[in-house]
Formats: structure tokens, sequence, C-alpha cells
């Protein structure tokens, strides 16, 4: 594993949202990487950091709350690894500019997620999906490039499905979510639609769900990826938690397993090597209890940091093969701890950075 020497320089995009403040909190005594500079929009820009950002938890960084925020823009941002949480509104414009002027982009958002040439990864499950970036480099001309992370609801069920699929295949998936309020962002849902209340859509997430899935757990094959074949149906809610995607999933195999080879092989699980050493991988990417009542969110969210997912009530299905509900965390697993992990994979590999 090639580590860097020094401290390699990181901006963070949309670094007043619920995300860019979670990215704050992963980066803020990392060894590998320093936050050089804090971007958002024309609304925090010029402020200090203090100024600009309703802080939602714990204490800021006190180095940086005098830090001026800046314009998401590469005239004044010019650190080469920039971690993108910006909203998909902005994102489509601004995470290339940032590659085309040599940055890589680790982004959060949906728009580059789905195209062909850009890897969408999680490491521990995908990340021959690298080799993308040579496709991306030829077909862009960009001298930077974007890298994804998915959809946090996505990233949950697919690494509790990844052992299976590597173990028996998948052959149909119905995934049924109750997702945090912080996945909204901030100020996120209003009070009174989710105190009290489950709400039975959130825009645009089950597709997510049900397309990205198939992207990450597919095969790369010259520089491109072949999607798993499975089907997938998704029912996405938001209930009235703070933190932690909590998903039911029933499941069918291509290959049939007993219910002890099904646990066992969940339970064996650790992913790619190479992921395990990272510093910000927890000792285990995901964890099996056996207790009958969990995972449950407020217990289990914290778990590795945050960047461990519980699966649990692994029992047969009366129609599909196996059911079984994961949980993790939305903000770090699910979105800036999962990106901080690729950068780190990058470094790790020699994609990015001086050594
Ligand atoms: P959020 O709390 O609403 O934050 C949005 C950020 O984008 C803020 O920093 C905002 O800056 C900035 N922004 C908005 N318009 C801008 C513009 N025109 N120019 C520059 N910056 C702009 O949203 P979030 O929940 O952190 O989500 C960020 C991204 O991550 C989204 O794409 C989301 O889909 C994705 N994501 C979120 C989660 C989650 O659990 N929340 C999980 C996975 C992925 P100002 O403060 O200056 O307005």
């Amino acid at each position: 594993m090639i580590s860097p020497r020094s401290r390699i320089p990181v901006a963070i995009l949309g670094a007043t949202g619920a995300v860019g403040q979670t990215f704050v909190r992963r980066l803020a005594d990392h060894p590998w990487f320093e936050i050089a500079e804090l971007a958002a929009s024309e609304r925090s820009a010029g402020k200090t950091y203090a100024e600009a950002c309703q802080w939602l938890e714990g204490d800021m960084p006190e180095s940086l709350a005098d830090r001026r925020v800046v314009l998401c823009d590469p005239a004044s941002v010019g650190s080469p690894i920039v971690f993108s949480a910006l909203d998909s509104a902005v994102a489509g414009d601004m995470e290339p500019a940032f590659a085309r002027a040599g940055a890589v982009v680790l982004s959060n958002a949906k728009n580059f997620r789905m195209e062909a040439d850009v890897p969408l990864v999680i490491p521990e499950v995908n990340a021959s999906h690298l080799a993308l970036l040579e496709r991306q480099r030829a077909n862009r001309g960009w001298p930077g490039v974007i890298v994804t992370n998915a959809n946090c609801a996505a990233t949950v069920a697919t690494m509790a499905l990844a052992p299976l699929s590597e173990t028996f295949g998948l052959k149909q998936v119905v995934v049924v979510t109750m997702q945090a309020i912080s996945g909204a962002g901030y100020p996120g849902v209003p009070s009174l639609d989710i105190l009290g209340n489950v709400v039975p859509y959130i825009g645009d997430e089950e597709p997510k769900i049900e397309r990205e899935m198939n992207k990450m757990l597919g095969q790369v094959t010259n520089d491109a990826v072949v999607p798993a074949s499975f089907a997938v149906s998704a029912h996405a809610n938001r209930v009235p938690t703070e933190h932690g995607h909590l998903v039911c999933m029933s499941i069918a195999l291509e290959r049939r397993g007993s219910l002890d080879e099904i646990i066992q092989a969940m339970s064996a699980w650790r992913g790619a090597p190479d992921a395990l050493t990272l510093p910000s991988a927890p000792s285990r990417a995901l964890v099996v209890t056996t207790s009958p009542n969990r995972p449950q969110t407020r217990r289990d969210v914290g778990a590795g940091n945050g960047m461990t997912v519980t699966v649990g009530r692994i029992r047969p299905d009366p129609i599909f093969d196996v059911k079984l509900v994961a949980l993790g965390h939305n903000t770090i697993r699910g979105a800036a701890g999962g990106s901080v992990l690729n950068a780190e994979l990058m470094v790790a590999r020699g994609l990015i950075g001086a050594t």
C-alpha cells in the first residue's frame, strides 16, 4: 500500500451542508488529507465557516471556524483532491469543471454515477471498477477524473448483498427502506411532515436504488462495467430517525444455499483485501448479528465509527429464498465516509497524489 509522505491538500464543495459537515468531521484529523479549502454557494462565499454554516453535531473544529468559505470554482479552489457534497442541481456543471482543471473529484451527487466511464465504487465491494478511469481519461480528455459513490440506501443494500452475489448469485431482490431525516440534507424535511409520521415517498430514490446496485455488483471487462442482471424492486420510506437507513430485503438466489451457508458467507465476507487497511476502513465492513431484534437504528448506526453495515434477522423467505435487515449510516458510509474511503483507496493504489 502506498501512503503519502505529507498530507495532501483537499477541498470540500458544499461544505456547509449535511454531507459537507460530515466530510469536515471525517477529514479534520485525517492522517493523509488536510482540509485546505471549504467551498459553497454565493450565499456562503466570503463568510467565515462559522458564519456560513448551521453546524449540526458536536463542535465545529476550531481551526476551521474562521476559515473563509470560497465559491465552488476552480479559480478559487486549487486542491488536487476535491470532495463534492454538492446538490445535484449544481453538481452536473461544477464537478466536471474541477476534473477539467485537473482535480480528482469524489462525488456524492447522482449526476455521473451511471455514466459508462465513471466508477461507482464501494472499496470493499468493487474496487476493480476504478479501471474505468483509463477509459474516462481517454473519452473526456480531462487531466482530472470523477469517481462517484452511490445513493446512501443503495450503498447499505449493496454491502449486504455483496457476499450473496459472490457466493450464490442474485436473481431478484425486493428492498423496502426506512430512511433517516438527515438523508434529505439540511434543513431537509419540515418537522410537521415527519414528526410522528412515515412518508412513503422520497423523490427519485427508488429508481436510484434499482439501477445503482446492479452497476456496483457488475463486472469490469475491457474498461466497461457489465451490470449484474438481477431484478430489483425498491420501496423508499422517510421515517422520523436522525441518522441511519434501515433496509429490509427479500432475496432470490441464482444457486440455492442452506440458511447456515448463507449466514456463513455473510459472516466470513471481508471484501477487497487492499480496502481493509485504509485509514477510514472499519475493522469489519459487514457485521452479522444473531440478536433477534437487531439491527436497530439508534443502537447500531454508529458501528465501526459509522462505516460498518450491520445485518440481522437472516431467515428463510417463504416466497424468495432468504430475507434480512441491514442498517448503515447514511451521511458516513452512505456519503462522506464512503467518499473519503474511495480517495484513500486511490492514493493507496497510486492513482492520486505525490508519495
Ligand atoms: P444539503 O444539506 O442541502 O447541502 C447542500 C450543499 O450544497 C450546501 O453546502 C450548499 O451551500 C451547496 N450548494 C447548493 N447550491 C449551490 C450552488 N449553486 N453553488 C455552490 N454550492 C451550492 O445537502 P446534503 O444532504 O449535504 O447532500 C449533498 C449531496 O450529497 C447531494 O447531492 C445529495 O443527494 C448527496 N447525498 C446525500 C446523502 C445524505 O445522507 N444526506 C447521502 C448520499 C448522498 P450553501 O450552504 O451555501 O447553500
